[in-house]
């Protein structure tokens, strides 16, 4: 089985401990691959994914500003991040978007954030990686309006049916994460059980979100299996099938396969 977490916070201090031994479970639990996104403590630095990407052949980069972030961009950190998005491991833009639930930054500095990123990764022709939270008709909007040019991921998607409607639609793959697993998630496996085979991914969002068993505890790649396994319960397939389906789909959005790894 080779699956793909095709989101994880690898740089995050919850790991400083054990960051190597982190990605040797992965591994051994058949996560091939991992792609780590690049917003850390956002900026001025926008290469925390980057520098990992560097250390191990298997792992890729985004880079992006969260929107929590938002209002610590300046025009120069767009600059910066068109050059890094050229960087041959640096695969997709994001995480990027609208955040209503914590709002940190200001929302109309949110959304400018946003758009001024969908406009850059479709000039650096990367996907993009969109987080989203209590602002879902903000979020279409803003890529309505702007366009996605080079498709993209709704990470850690925990809408239902008709939101996994509006989302494909527009070209988006869905990633299901931990969420998927949680008892009170009907809504979400609805809508994993009607995504198309070749565009759903899975991920942790380590070191947050852990699947059950491991509800509430530090999140890691490992754990990911058991987000595979229900999703492969969920559609009626083998979680080997769900492991080819989610790593063809994450190459072939991506670009990764033959890549640099
Ligand atoms: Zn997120
Ligand atoms: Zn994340």
């Amino acid at each position: 089985m080779k699956l793909v977490d095709s989101h994880c916070h690898l740089d995050d201090e919850q790991f400083a401990g054990d960051r190597d031994a982190t990605i040797e479970r992965a591994r051994a639990a058949g996560v091939e691959r991992m792609m780590v996104i690049g917003t850390g403590g956002g900026p001025p630095d926008l290469e925390v994914a980057i520098r990992l990407a560097a250390q191990y052949p298997f792992i890729y980069a985004t880079v992006g500003v969260h929107p929590h972030d938002a209002a610590k961009a300046t025009p120069e950190t767009f600059v910066s991040l068109a050059e890094l998005a050229r960087h041959p491991k640096v695969l997709a833009i994001g995480e990027i978007g609208l955040d209503y639930h914590y709002d940190f930054s200001p929302r109309d500095v949110q959304r400018t954030a946003f758009a001024t990123q969908l406009d850059l990764a479709a000039r650096a022709r990367k996907p993009i990686v969109i987080h989203t939270r209590e602002a879902w008709e903000d979020t279409l909007a803003v890529i309505r309006e702007t366009g996605l040019a080079n498709g993209g991921i709704m990470h850690c998607f925990t809408g239902g049916p008709k939101e996994a409607e509006q989302a494909l639609e527009l070209g988006f793959h869905l990633s299901f994460g931990g969420i998927l697993t949680f008892p009170k998630a009907d809504n979400v496996r609805q809508a994993a059980a009607l995504t198309p085979a070749d565009r759903f991914l899975v991920e942790t969002d380590a070191p947050y979100l852990a699947p059950v068993p491991h509800r509430g505890k530090r999140n890691e790649p490992a754990f990911m299996v058991e987000t595979a396994r229900r999703l492969a319960e969920v559609r009626g397939v083998t979680t080997d099938d769900i492991a080819s389906a989610t790593t063809r789909n994450f190459d072939r959005l991506c670009g990764a396969a033959g890549g640099p790894c």
